[in-house]
């Protein structure tokens, strides 16, 4: 607005203040989607619900994701001869 002076916004908030709580909240959300909230307040096991984390974060061990880091194996998997990935393995193989 003319004759107002400039003002200084925090895009991320409606209001537009600043605010530490605004922030770590905001962090909070970033860091555990509903996804995670979902396996996190399962009532199963501890290591299945750790598992399952990884497999959401696609850092489970197969073939695809040790080829990744290097591995000299065979990529293809053991039942079938696709390329053995964590969706193929939990969702897509015919056996
Ligand atoms: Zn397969």
């Amino acid at each position: 607005v003319d004759g107002s002076p400039n003002q200084v916004i925090w895009k991320f908030n409606s209001k537009g203040g600043f605010t530490t709580k605004f922030v770590y909240e905001w962090l909070e959300k970033d860091l555990s989607g509903p996804d995670y909230k979902l396996i996190w307040k399962a009532k199963i096991p501890l290591k299945i619900k750790i598992f399952l984390w990884q497999l959401f974060q696609n850092a489970i061990p197969t073939r695809d994701n040790l080829r990744k880091r290097n591995w000299p194996g065979n990529p293809t998997c053991s039942f079938c001869h696709d390329i053995e990935t964590a969706d193929h393995l939990f969702f897509g193989c015919v056996f």
